[in-house]
């Protein structure tokens, strides 16, 4: 019995590494592809339709891109690799840069980014790390979102608790799906996404919270909106 227990260990551990391995491997073909893009849009002397093509290459080599870099953090968290640098941070800082940046891309579909962030929060968190879950949050919030509605980024002290609350008016969630939405590769209706989407990034996201001794729930109302509350040690 417990060789046959070893046994099956040994053929989890490999397939992890093989996903690491495998995700590892596909950075650098992407990355070609990205910057051959690049360069074919500034430099490419290209015609409308020819711009239209490499523009459609791009943006799928951004979500491989993603969907990659999120698989190989995933996988190394699975195999305790996946590292946490933990430094003092201004959290407030940080979040209100965050909000900022994707404030340019919820433009696009008319979405409005309020903010309301207490000031000089700190806490002990990894910078890139905190990015990602942020960053994760709010462009499910704007991609989910409704044209013309707002996301709500909030932060706040609570009981030496850093709390984060990222809140949109959008499609919401159907209750029967709130449980699955952090597993890997759920999405709620596969067809009302624009393949866009691979269904880590929560899996991700809630990894990261609790990799800093947090905690994050969901509340969601389909039709109405969705609103994730992450709660993290303060420094
Ligand atoms: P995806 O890459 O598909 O966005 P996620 O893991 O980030 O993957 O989310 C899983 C699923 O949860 C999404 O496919 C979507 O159906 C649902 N979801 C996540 N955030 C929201 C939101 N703010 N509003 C509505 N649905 C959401």
């Amino acid at each position: 019995f417990d060789q046959m227990l070893d046994k099956l260990e040994h053929s989890f551990q490999k397939e992890k590494q093989f996903t690491s391995d495998a995700s590892h491997e596909l950075r650098t073909p992407v990355t070609v592809i990205l910057s051959q893009c690049e360069y074919l849009l500034e430099e490419g002397n290209l015609s409308g339709e020819e711009r239209k093509s490499v523009e459609a290459i791009q943006r799928k080599a951004r979500n491989m891109a993603r969907m990659i870099s999120q698989l190989l953090l995933l996988s190394r968290a699975d195999q305790g690799r996946q590292q946490v640098q933990k430094e003092r941070l201004n959290l407030s800082e940080l979040t209100q840069m965050i909000a900022e940046e994707q404030e340019i891309l919820a433009r696009e579909k008319e979405i409005q980014v309020l903010a309301e962030i207490q000031p000089d929060i700190y806490a002990q968190a990894d910078e890139s790390l905190y990015i990602r879950m942020l960053d994760n949050l709010i462009s499910n919030a704007v991609n989910y979102g409704k044209k013309g509605g707002y996301v709500k980024v909030l932060l706040s002290e609570e009981e030496n608790m850093v709390k984060g609350v990222v809140e949109d008016n959008g499609k919401g969630i159907p209750q029967e799906s709130l449980p699955r939405i952090w597993e890997r590769f759920y999405r709620v209706d596969t067809s009302r996404t624009d393949q866009e989407h691979s269904g880590l990034g929560l899996s991700m996201v809630k990894w990261i919270v609790q990799a800093h001794g947090g905690e994050i729930t969901v509340e969601s109302q389909e039709g109405q909106g969705s609103r994730f509350i992450f709660q993290i040690p303060e420094d």
